[in-house]
């Protein structure tokens, strides 16, 4: 990597970087707006600190325990963390411009303390944390438009409080804490845009992507969980009713592979990385009291 003090330098994605002094050259560039650290060993501690103009930080598969933000990057919009080890985010209300926070696989405990407070915040989406329980009014954020979280111990007899601009909430309220292996988190995220899927993926038990694509006896290809459970109650083939001779099903490697190609050619609905590389202008700094910077439905 060469980066020359006074660059110019928009996007900057880094991977396993051993670079000692990698902050104090990013410090010194004219110009820079969102950076993408994944898997580095470790990050030095306040290492953000003069990260002055960031607009989007994004960390991936990086050792994190504590991510402390207090007294650093206030031009930050888009704050990203995936599969870090954080456990507490402190300062997050120092932010006082961020927009979208999205937290994916971390062991976090606890929402940021202040969230619910942040005026400026427009989408929340929480996957797979720790989360014991969740803030109940979140009136104050005006703006705040996508609130997704999944899954999270939460009674159902207790209300959440949003503003009006709340248009898309999606709370996964099971009584089973239930993880979702990281191939699920892609489908639902994918499933959540309305992509129309193609056939040949589709289970026609449940009408979604293939989970764990097994082919029975006949030849015909299911979830492994929907044609499991079909054949606890009838053992017919549930495409053509045909009686099934034998309960026994196998992968169908061919169907895993095509899906995995098909995740892939999505990659930009469900990997922040690549939405953010994808969508340059969307993460462009911009007066962010302004409203139509993120567009509310
Ligand atoms: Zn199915």
């Amino acid at each position: 990597m060469s980066v020359c003090p006074g660059d110019n330098i928009i996007q900057l994605y880094l991977q396993k970087q051993k670079v000692a002094n990698l902050f104090e050259l990013l410090k010194n560039l004219k110009r820079l707006e969102t950076l993408v650290l994944r898997n580095f060993v470790d990050l030095p501690e306040h290492s953000f600190l003069s990260l002055r103009k960031l607009v989007t930080l994004h960390i991936d598969n990086t050792p994190l325990p504590i991510l402390d933000v207090t007294d650093c990057i206030p031009s930050l919009h888009n704050l990203i963390l995936s599969g870090t080890s954080t456990e507490e985010i402190q300062g997050i209300s120092n932010l006082r411009k961020l927009q979208r926070i999205t937290l994916l696989f971390l062991p976090l405990r606890h929402i940021p303390s202040g969230l619910n407070q942040m005026k400026e915040l427009r989408e929340i989406t929480f996957v797979n944390l720790n989360l014991e329980n969740l803030p109940q009014n979140w009136t104050s954020c005006k703006f705040l438009a996508k609130f997704y979280v999944e899954p999270v111990f939460f009674d159902g007899n207790e209300k959440l409080y949003f503003s009006d601009t709340l248009t898309d909430i999606d709370i996964s309220n099971d009584i089973v804490y239930e993880f979702c292996s990281y191939q699920e988190f892609c489908i639902r995220m994918i499933e959540r845009e309305k992509v129309t899927l193609p056939f040949h993926l589709k289970c026609i038990i449940c009408y979604s992507l293939f989970r764990h694509p097994c082919t029975n006896s006949v030849g015909h290809t299911y979830c492994r969980e929907c044609i499991s459970r079909w054949m606890k109650l009838r053992l017919t083939d549930p495409q053509t009713n045909v009686v099934l001779r034998t309960k026994s099903i196998h992968p169908n490697n061919l169907i895993e592979i095509l899906l995995q190609e098909f995740l892939e050619k999505h990659q930009n609905l469900y990997d922040p990385v690549s939405k953010i590389l994808s969508n340059p202008k969307e993460n462009l700094a911009t007066n962010s009291s302004d409203p139509s910077y993120f567009p509310l439905p």
